[in-house]
């Protein structure tokens, strides 16, 4: 199966060192197909993801988890409303230009990722756990994700009621 979705390919296989260069390279041409040489017979989708300047840029390999939105203090200052996030296992995102990140040390157990020229509030990462958290409205056309919860209610702004349905989860 060889198949475009929005921005995102499939690949027949995980790409290897090197590979995903060319590839950012050549999915920068609208509309063109690229594909890799199955050999190990495995299917991965990529979504890609950047700041607004465009220093820091990412790549997130297979599907995402649903996203939940946090109503948390920190979060509602750091992005302006509430802020939507995916986990990611670490071993599936590539980052691109981390020397544009400034990690803000938050708690003990926790760094916020933002661009050090645009400002955008791309990651929260729990450091001492083998995953991250990705800002959704990072990424780059349509990733197939839906958001599945809200957490955090308890802190969330008094001036946006929420109604969607989803679970609401007080922490
Ligand atoms: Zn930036
Ligand atoms: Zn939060």
């Amino acid at each position: 199966m060889d198949i475009e979705n929005g921005d995102n390919r499939w690949f027949s296989r995980r790409p290897e060192e090197g590979e995903e260069a060319q590839w950012l390279k050549e999915s920068s041409q609208p509309n063109r197909k690229f594909k890799f040489q199955a050999r190990q017979g495995r299917k991965c989708k990529m979504h890609k993801g950047s700041c607004n300047c465009g220093a820091v840029s990412f790549t997130v390999e297979g599907d995402l988890a649903p996203p939940d939105a946090c109503h948390c203090s920190q979060c509602r200052k750091q992005s302006g409303h509430y802020w939507a996030s995916t986990d990611v296992p670490d071993d599936r995102i590539t980052i691109h230009g981390e020397d544009n990140i400034t990690w803000y040390q938050a708690s003990e157990k926790v760094r916020r990722g933002f661009c050090k020229t645009c400002g955008c509030f791309l990651f929260w990462d729990p450091i001492h756990h083998p995953r991250i958290a990705v800002a959704m409205g990072a990424f780059d056309g349509a990733t197939g994700a839906k958001l599945g919860s809200h957490i955090y209610v308890a802190d969330k702004g008094g001036y946006y009621e929420i109604a969607d349905g989803l679970p609401q989860n007080e922490q």
